[in-house]
This record gives structure tokens, C-alpha cells and sequence, in this order.
């Protein structure tokens, strides 16, 4: 069983997240893992997705996962989150994010496309279980045509990166 919270939950507070939590409770027990969007707000433009055209910038409030994800967490008795958008590491404040999760004994994994990820690694890389790095290009000019982005070198150093300071980690490659 999949969740989906995002953004549009908190800004429709009541009715948008009390019907998908009535929804959920009305048919599972148990929650296996939980899509976290925190941002519908992207940094890449590809082929097969249109959060980029997103003009104005939404992000997920420390508050949404206080009040609403870590009691949904406990009640569904959740192990696994994994924390997506948009491109997550736009959001200021993704490390807090993940370490209130993380301090609920969750295994978190991380949906990236590598962009932003310098800008938050020394903070969250303690705290993260596995990474979902979006890679499907062996060459610059593929990677722009599927991606629309020119970080092919960037994107391309962060696995080796990772697997240094976390050789024991999983790493997956969304293609
Ligand atoms: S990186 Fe992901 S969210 Fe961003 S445009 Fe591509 S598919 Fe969409």
C-alpha cells in the first residue's frame, strides 16, 4: 500500500487529508510505505514528467510532519519513507524533515535527481538509508534530451561519492 501526502493537503487542510486518511483507514491496517512529496517545485525538465512547469514553488512545513505524517507514521505502523517530489533537495529545510523521521526508527530513502544534493549531503547523509538517484543517460547530450539538465558530471559523481562515506549503503538508479 502506497500514501501520498503533498503539500496541497496542508494548504486544503481538512478536507484533502482527512478524506485520504478516512480512505486509508477504511482499507488497510498496516501501511507499508509512505511517498513523501516535499515540494512540487523541480530543478530538472524531463520528458515524462511536468512538476517542472510548476511556476510557483510549494514546500511541505516542518509543522504538516509534525501534526499530520509522524502520527500517520505511528498509526499505520509505517517503516519505510521514502522522501520525493518534485526534487526534494530544493526544499530548505530537507534535513529536518528527514531527521524527524528518521528519529522514528524509519528507514528513509531519498528520490534525487543530484542537483541540489551538495547542498545538504553533510547534514543528512548520517540520516539516510538508501538513495533513488534519477540517471538515465550515459552521456551528456542524453541526459539533456531526457532531463533537460547539463549537471551530467555532477550527477554522475554522486554515487561514487555516496558509496564512499557510506560504502555499506543501497543505491538505486531510476531509469
Ligand atoms: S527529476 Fe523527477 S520530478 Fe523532476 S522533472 Fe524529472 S521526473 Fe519530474
Amino acid at each position: 500500500m502506497f500514501a501520498y501526502y503533498n503539500y496541497e493537503n496542508k494548504e486544503k487542510k481538512s478536507t484533502e487529508f482527512k478524506s485520504l486518511a478516512l480512505n486509508v483507514q477504511d482499507s488497510v491496517k498496516k501501511i507499508e510505505r509512505l511517498f513523501l512529496v516535499v515540494t512540487n517545485f523541480c530543478s530538472s525538465k524531463c520528458l515524462l514528467c511536468s512538476y517542472w512547469k510548476n511556476k510557483e514553488p510549494k514546500f511541505i512545513s516542518l509543522t504538516f510532519i509534525k501534526r499530520k505524517v509522524i502520527p500517520l507514521i505511528r498509526k499505520y505502523n509505517i517503516k519505510f519513507v521514502c522522501i520525493t517530489g518534485g526534487e526534494p533537495t530544493l526544499h530548505p529545510e530537507l534535513d529536518k524533515i528527514i531527521k524527524l523521521i528518521k528519529k522514528k526508527g524509519i528507514f528513509v530513502t531519498l528520490i534525487t535527481n543530484c542537483i541540489g544534493l551538495s547542498k545538504h549531503f553533510n547534514k543528512i547523509k548520517g540520516y539516510i538509508d538508501g538513495y533513488m538517484i534519477s540517471l538515465d543517460a550515459d552521456t551528456p547530450t542524453l541526459l539533456y534530451k531526457i532531463r533537460g539538465n547539463k549537471n551530467f558530471l555532477e550527477v554522475n559523481s554522486w554515487p561514487k561519492k555516496i558509496k564512499r562515506e557510506s560504502p555499506l549503503l543501497k543505491l538505486c538508479f531510476l531509469v
